[in-house]
């Protein structure tokens, strides 16, 4: 440090490195200035030093007064001939007095003064400086923090503490703890807790908020209170904990890793799907898991996804330990931990093989035939349409062959099903080994067939293509020791010479194929025009309907139903009969789809139904003891999407004062997915009359686990072809327990159709199934002859 004063006094006032010191130059002439200026009551500088120069025993009056003036703040150095006692007597407030320098002055002991209470006034601004830096820390907190004296006395509150506890600046200093506490905590159970620890925390729930207290205490005297609103925290807190529950007991596997794949932690559900234990993947990455069934582009996209959306999601084949290959739903999302603002991964996955073989099923049945494997008639309806369009925009023909096999029936009929089955599959073979493979063949049902030939700009190829199909069949079929000779009955139709849409050629081709049997079967024709003619078969069969219904040739007969459990017959279902002024009794197989495809189904429809309330009044008259007995009645797809269908039914039942709980419909799930939306709706309001809904032959569409879920449904008639073979087919025997485990999922009745024999009522009764209905207990009999049947039944 260097000072030089420079002409010393020459000036009142010097700064020197940054300390201002006054000096007092008391000679006469300048010292009545000053003198001036001090005694301003408004002019009152502060200084750090003052020097006084007090060279005569005339200037002891303003010396005091200088001193009155600076020595509470500033530091005193006088120079001066007197010494220090001497100076006492001529001041008597010299006891302020920090320094005396006799005369003649050293310059360098005036140096050496400055440096040292220099020195000293830097600590003490310093102290100053902190203090009210303290304060202001304190004043400003967010916290609330007040402090009390030992008796409990509110010594110092913030102004977050006086405006929470409502305290005025008067408060302070008369106040005590126990008058503005809002907890049930007394003064002297803080003050007991601090004598054994050092701080007391508390936390307390005040109106649905979370507050914190740390009271700890200082300078002996004290006893700090900093209180703090923690609701955020502890919401998060309790957020964590149920987390943490929902993270390990969840049935979904999760993981959760870091941004470098490093898994941080997994569950319990993890576990159990990987068969990892937790500490053999905790510290490793996802790598472990791994199929190696995606290909590079797969995870590409994947990453693509996370980085640029924060999350992936989809379907993902894994590996467990113990190397199986499983397919899980996985998603995955990237989320930000606020309190290490790191990022993680968390991936939510299920194991979806089931599902997915539940589905794979599903599918091959919602698309093949059962028994031969080949497509059916769904599949080879769009496979249809989707060749055509094709074939209109690349200018190519087609043809489309309808093969029936000749006497199929007759071969059932007299050998059984087995027998008949074994037929159609050797047929099969036969035919899919003469077509090419860019051939497609579906089984239509029954002995009808159906090949979608390419290449059909050559019609001679086609017509080789027909002989062949011809000629293989015509060779002798052997199964278990018998011959079989069979024939095919081929129709032909062509795109686009013979029909622009599948319609049309459908048509065309049915007409050629009747045409060939007309003609003595055995063989395969060319659509021509003058077959359409013979499309009015079916024409003639709706006129023949009007007659029908007008005539009352038609009779519902009815089969039971049975309670697999109990063995009690619970309902019985209608099914419709025509007694043919030319043909006798007509089953409902040869002439339903006619009617249903026409334009009279509406009027059939609720000629059925009618029959079948009628025949309910009879059932309750006869046999009133069964209450609960219901009829169910088959229900076409055109009928349940006709306006008002639900308005009639129900209209119908009041007339005859049935209630619409003793009513079952029948629908088929095919056509009901083709507009869901609309079948909710129609669902629901058929449940809010009472009426039952079952789902007929269920099991050969494609049945939508979502959609089942949404329906009001009380039944699913598992389709009979599932029964039929469920006793030698696992495979069948599979699906029935599927659907019989769905059934209880959906809290659906499950109720199996086709039961024959014995030995399948004990299956499905061990298997779970409701109720069944089946040639075991009675074929369809008619009302009479039912009644009849019911009670000998229950006698027996
Ligand atoms: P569905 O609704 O699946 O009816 C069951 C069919 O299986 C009936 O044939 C019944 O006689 C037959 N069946 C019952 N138990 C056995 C069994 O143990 N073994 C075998 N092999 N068959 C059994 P049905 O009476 O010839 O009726 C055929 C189809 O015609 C019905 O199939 C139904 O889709 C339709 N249908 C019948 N009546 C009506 C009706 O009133 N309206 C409408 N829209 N369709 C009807
Ligand atoms: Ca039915
Ligand atoms: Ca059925």
């Amino acid at each position: 440090m260097k000072y030089t004063l420079l002409g010393l006094f020459a000036d009142k006032v010097a700064t020197l490195d940054g300390y201002s010191v006054l000096l007092a130059p008391l000679a006469a002439q300048t010292g009545k200035h000053l003198f001036d200026d001090i005694s301003d009551s408004h002019f009152l500088p502060s200084y750090d030093i003052v020097l006084i120069d007090f060279s005569t025993k005339s200037d002891a009056v303003f010396v005091r007064m200088v001193l009155e003036r600076f020595a509470e703040t500033a530091k005193i150095f006088i120079i001066s001939p007197y010494s220090s006692s001497d100076l006492a007597k001529l001041i008597p407030i010299s006891k302020n007095i920090d320094a005396v320098m006799q005369k003649p002055l050293s310059l360098e002991r005036l140096k050496t003064l400055f440096v040292n209470h220099t020195r000293i006034i830097d600590r003490q601004r310093m102290v100053v400086e902190k203090t009210e830096l303290f304060s202001e820390i304190v004043e400003l907190n967010p916290s609330f923090i007040s402090v009390f004296s030992r008796e409990g006395v509110l010594f110092y509150a913030n102004t977050n503490f006086m405006k929470a506890f409502s305290i005025n600046a008067e408060d302070i200093d008369t106040i005590t703890f126990n008058e503005i506490k809002r907890c049930d905590l007394s003064f002297k159970l803080i003050l007991d807790s601090l004598q054994i620890q050092p701080m007391y925390i508390v936390q307390r729930e005040d109106n649905g908020k979370w507050y914190e207290s740390h009271f700890y205490a200082i300078l002996d005297h004290y006893v700090v209170h900093v209180c703090d609103n923690i609701t955020e925290a502890k919401y998060k807190e309790q957020q964590l904990e149920q987390a943490a529950v929902f993270f390990e007991q969840s049935n979904e596997a999760l993981m959760i890793a870091d941004t470098n794949g490093k898994i941080l932690s997994v569950n319990a559900a993890f576990c159990r799907i990987t068969g990892y234990p937790k500490d053999e993947v905790i510290g490793r990455t996802p790598h472990i898991l791994y199929s190696g069934m995606h290909d590079k582009a797969f995870y590409e996209n994947m990453w693509g996804s996370l980085v640029h959306n924060g999350s992936w999601q989809g379907e993902i084949w894994n590996r467990r330990k113990n190397g199986e290959v499983y397919p899980e739903w996985l998603s995955i999302s990237k989320a930000t931990s606020a309190r290490y603002n790191e990022d993680f991964y968390i991936s939510v996955f299920t194991d979806i093989s089931s599902i997915k073989e539940t589905d794979r099923k599903l599918y091959f049945y919602a698309n093949h035939d059962p028994l031969t494997g080949l497509a059916n008639r769904v599949n080879f309806e769009s496979q249809l349409k989707k060749q055509l369009e094709i074939c209109k925009r690349r200018d190519l023909q087609i043809a489309l062959l309808f093969l029936d096999l000749d006497k199929f029936k007759e071969i059932n009929d007299t050998y059984g099903h087995t027998i008949g089955d074994a037929v159609l599959k050797t047929v099969t073979k036969r035919l899919t080994s003469s077509v090419r493979s860019e051939d497609f063949i579906a089984r239509l049902g029954g002995d009808e067939f159906v090949i979608i030939a390419a290449g059909a700009e050559n019609t001679e190829g086609i017509l080789i293509l027909a002989r062949k199909l011809n000629d293989v069949i015509k060779e002798p079929i052997t199964i278990d020791k018998h011959v079989f000779f069979i024939s095919l009955s081929i129709g032909i139709a062509i795109y686009p010479e013979h029909g622009a849409n599948t319609e049309d050629l459908i048509k065309h081709a049915d007409a050629a194929m009747y045409e060939v049997k007309e003609s003595g079967r055995n063989g395969f024709m060319l659509y021509d025009e003058r077959f359409g003619q013979k499309i009015s078969f079916r024409i003639q069969t709706q006129n023949e309907l009007i007659r029908g219904i007008n005539n009352d040739e038609f009779e519902l007969y009815y089969q039971p139903v049975i309670n697999l459990q109990n063995g009690k017959v619970i309902g019985a279902e209608a099914l419709i009969r025509w007694h043919h002024p030319n043909n006798g009794l007509v089953f409902p197989n040869s002439f339903i789809p006619i009617v249903e495809e026409g334009e009279y189904i509406h009027e059939f429809g609720k000629m059925v139904y009618l029959k079948a309330i009628q025949d309910l009044v009879s059932f309750h008259q006869q046999i009133p003891t069964d209450k609960a007995f219901h009829v169910s009645v088959n229900i076409a797809p055109k009928q349940f999407f006709e306006t008002d269908f639900v308005k009639n039914l129900v209209l119908t039942a009041q007339d005859f004062g049935i209630h619409p709980s003793a009513i079952e419909l029948e629908l088929l799930e095919t056509q009901i997915m083709k507009s869901p939306q609309v079948a909710q709706d129609v669902f629901s309001e058929l449940s809010q009359h009472g009426f039952k809904i079952a789902l007929d032959d269920f099991g050969k569409g494609y049945s939508s686990l979502s959609y089942l879920k949404l329906f009001k449904l009380n039944k699913l008639k598992i389709d009979q072809s599932f029964v039929r073979d469920m006793l030698d087919d696992n495979n069948d025997k599979e699906i029935i327990q599927t659907i019989i485990s769905m059934g209880k999922i959906f809290g659906m009745n499950v109720h199996a159709e086709g039961v024959e024999t014995k030995a399948h009522e004990i299956l499905l009764k061990e298997m779970g199934c409701d109720c069944a209905q089946g040639y075991l207990y009675s074929r369809p009999i008619p009302l009479g002859e039912f009644l009849q049947w019911y009670r000998e039944y229950h006698s027996a």
